[in-house]
């Protein structure tokens, strides 16, 4: 194996880096007047209602390096933060990026890390406007802000819900906390061994899944497009359990979901039963999949069944009825913010 290139990030000094690592980034949005290079970015917002939304990853907390490439690790911190814009039914506009940076990391992982971001950013037309970048003692932190907009009317909160709307779920459920757990597993085995390739054929859409998450701009397109407007919205990051959780406890309201309706990838199913874990369990506590979770009216109901990508998983009720999962065999469990059967230690 060929040695990579490696250049100490003291040679470019902090202004340097910031300058090599933002150099030709060209801006996209209307709204961004002024991006890097100055005290502060200029930002025009004139006739719409704008949205923050901010996120802290922290090494040995949030990413294991030992198996996360750091251009995977610059996409995802990326994502997540433009994955919260959608999921108040917004436009993502523009990230800062702020980075805490041992002396571990040379330019070129800088340069793998701003390529991951750069390719996020991309994707969504977000402007990278600023940030900072400092040393750190021991790992590497990433923070990371994005700003967006949204007409005042078209913004979805999480407590609008209301009895009788249809619960919805773009995409499938627990793919990433099943990479997660393959690429636990894979680390084990090759800790301290130099030359193992880890076989992860059969298994590319859960690594995926974990390591290079997708915003759903596309499905807050859709349901413009079909003119449906959600009563109440959020991104799945912490499990659809506990989401569901914060957008009845918010709205005031009860649900009952459907486990056979809860959208399971078959790569999900064959890991959890390989790892001997309830599959419906990791689709609701597992996390990571920053799916969008949604109530719409009832009356949306055809409109939503014939669109692809979402499924309905149940529906809002009373708040006396409590939340509860309908398992296949009819039985009802309480939803717990760490599922019946929680997976987490802490
Ligand atoms: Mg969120």
């Amino acid at each position: 194996m060929q040695e990579k290139q490696r250049t100490e990030i003291a040679t470019l000094g902090e202004f340097g880096l910031i300058r090599h690592l933002t150099e030709g980034i060209e801006l996209k949005n209307k709204s961004t007047l002024y991006g890097v290079g100055d005290d502060a970015a200029v930002l025009s917002y004139p006739d719409t209602e704008v949205l923050v939304t901010t996120d802290l990853l922290m090494e040995g907390v949030h990413f294991d390096l030992t198996y996360v490439p750091l251009k995977h690790l610059g996409y995802k911190a990326a994502m997540v933060n433009i994955s919260d814009i959608y999921a108040m039914n917004g436009t993502p506009r523009q990230i800062t990026v702020s980075l805490a940076l041992s002396k571990r990391f040379s330019i070129e992982d800088m340069d793998e890390f701003y390529a991951g971001l750069k390719l996020a950013c991309a994707e969504h037309h977000v402007d990278i406007v600023g940030g900072d970048t400092t040393s750190s003692l021991t790992g590497l932190a990433i923070s990371i802000t994005c700003i967006g907009d949204a007409p005042k009317d078209k913004i979805v909160y999480r407590n609008g819900a209301k009895e009788t709307d249809l619960i919805c779920v773009s995409g499938d459920l627990g793919a990433a906390y099943m990479g997660l757990q393959l690429l636990e597993r894979e680390k084990k085995v090759f800790m301290g061994q130099k030359e193992v390739n880890p076989d992860f054929s059969g298994k590319e859409y859960l690594l995926e899944r974990q390591l290079k998450p997708e915003a759903r701009g596309d499905i807050i397109k859709k349901l413009a497009g079909q003119g449906i407007k959600p009563t109440a919205m959020m991104d799945i990051s912490d499990g659809l359990s506990s989401e569901l959780i914060h957008i009845c406890t918010q709205s005031h309201v009860g649900c009952r979901i459907y486990e056979e309706r809860i959208p399971l990838d078959y790569q999900t199913a064959v890991m959890a039963e390989e790892l001997n874990m309830n599959v419906t369990t990791c689709a609701l506590n597992g996390g990571e999949d920053y799916e969008l979770l949604f109530t719409v009216p009832l009356a949306d109901n055809e409109k939503i069944s014939q669109m692809e990508g979402i499924r309905i998983v149940g529906y809002i009720t009373k708040p006396e009825l409590g939340m509860a999962l309908i398992t296949r065999d009819g039985q009802e469990f309480e939803l717990k913010a760490q599922g019946w059967n929680p997976l987490r230690e802490s």
